[in-house]
C-alpha cells in the first residue's frame, strides 16, 4: 500500500444502532451538582445523562481485540506487545523513528497490529470515529438518575471496609441511547472486525463503564443499520452528494457475515 492509499477517501461508513442499558451504568467524571453523591455520572450542559464517545470506543476496542486475539492471520498487541507491533514499549531504531516522525505509511502499515491500524495508536490516526450517544428522545429514559451504595475495598485484605461507605450516581435500566460510528477507508477485513464486535453487543455481551463488579454497565445494541458510499464509483458517489446520508447504500447483514465467515476461515481478503 503506498503513502498515498491510505490518505485518499476510498469509502466512508455510518453504522447506527441503538444501545440500551440492561443494568445501570455508571460513567463518573461530571460535576457536582445539586445532587448529594460522592462520584456523579457525565452529564451535558442540560442535566442529562450521556455516554461519551471515548467510553463506548475504549469498550468496543477492547471487545474487538479479545475477539480478533483468537482468529488466525490477525495481528493483536493489546499495546503491550512489541513483536507485532509498534508499542511504546518497543525500543525503536534512529531509522525507526525517523520513519515514524516522516509518517511513512507504508512503514506503519507493516509495522502496526490490525487493532492500532483500525482503532488508532500513538504513531497512527484512528480509522473508526465514535460520537457521543445522547438519550434517543426525552421518553427513553426513567427521567432521574439513582444513587447507589458501595464500600471500598481493602487492597490488602480484600475484604470490604464497613466504614467506608461511599455512594456514586447511575442511569438506571432500560435508558436508549443513539449509537453513531463513522469510518473511513475499511478493507473488508477491518468491516468484518466491526461486524464481529457488533454482533457481540447485539448478542448482549457489552460491558460499559466503571463499578464492573457490581452489576452495572450491561448493555445491549438493537436496531443495526450499515451505510456505505464508494467514493470510487461515481454512482455511490453521486447519490451521496444528491442525498446526503440517505443516498448511502446500506449495507445487508448478508454482506457482513460473508465477510466475518472468510476473516473466521482465515480466507485470503479479495481487494488485499
Ligand atoms: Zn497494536
Amino acid at each position: 500500500m503506498s503513502e498515498i492509499d491510505r490518505n485518499i477517501l476510498k469509502n466512508k461508513f455510518l453504522i447506527e444502532a441503538t444501545v440500551v442499558l440492561d443494568s445501570a451504568l455508571h460513567i463518573g467524571g461530571g460535576k457536582q451538582s445539586f445532587i448529594d453523591t460522592d462520584s456523579p455520572i457525565v452529564k451535558t450542559p442540560d442535566g442529562l445523562p450521556y455516554i461519551p464517545g471515548s467510553s463506548f470506543k475504549g469498550v468496543f476496542r477492547a471487545t474487538t481485540e479479545r475477539l480478533a486475539s483468537i482468529i488466525d492471520g490477525i495481528k493483536v498487541c493489546f499495546l503491550v506487545d512489541e513483536s507485532v507491533c509498534l508499542t511504546p514499549r518497543r525500543n525503536l531504531s534512529e531509522v525507526e523513528k525517523e520513519k515514524i516522525r516522516r509518517g511513512d505509511i507504508e512503514f506503519l502499515e507493516k509495522n502496526l497490529c490490525d487493532i492500532c491500524k483500525l482503532f488508532g495508536s500513538p504513531y497512527l490516526a484512528s480509522k473508526i470515529f465514535f460520537k457521543d450517544l445522547y438519550l434517543e428522545d426525552e421518553y427513553s429514559w426513567a427521567g432521574i438518575t439513582e444513587i447507589r451504595d458501595g464500600v471500598v475495598i481493602d487492597r490488602d485484605s480484600e475484604r470490604a471496609r464497613n466504614r467506608l461507605k461511599y455512594n456514586f450516581e447511575v442511569i438506571p435500566a432500560g435508558a436508549r441511547f443513539k449509537l453513531r460510528i463513522e469510518a473511513e477507508n475499511l478493507s473488508d477485513k477491518e468491516l468484518a472486525l466491526v461486524g464481529i464486535t457488533l454482533k457481540e453487543f447485539e448478542n448482549g455481551f457489552g460491558k460499559l463503564g466503571g463499578n464492573k463488579t457490581r452489576g452495572t454497565g450491561n448493555f445491549h445494541i438493537e436496531n443495526i443499520t450499515m451505510r456505505k458510499v464508494d467514493f470510487t464509483d461515481k454512482t455511490s458517489f453521486l447519490a451521496y452528494i444528491d442525498k446526503g446520508t440517505n443516498g448511502m447504500n446500506k449495507v445487508s447483514v448478508e454482506t457482513i457475515e460473508n465477510l466475518i465467515y472468510s476473516l473466521i476461515e482465515n480466507k485470503e481478503e479479495k481487494n488485499a
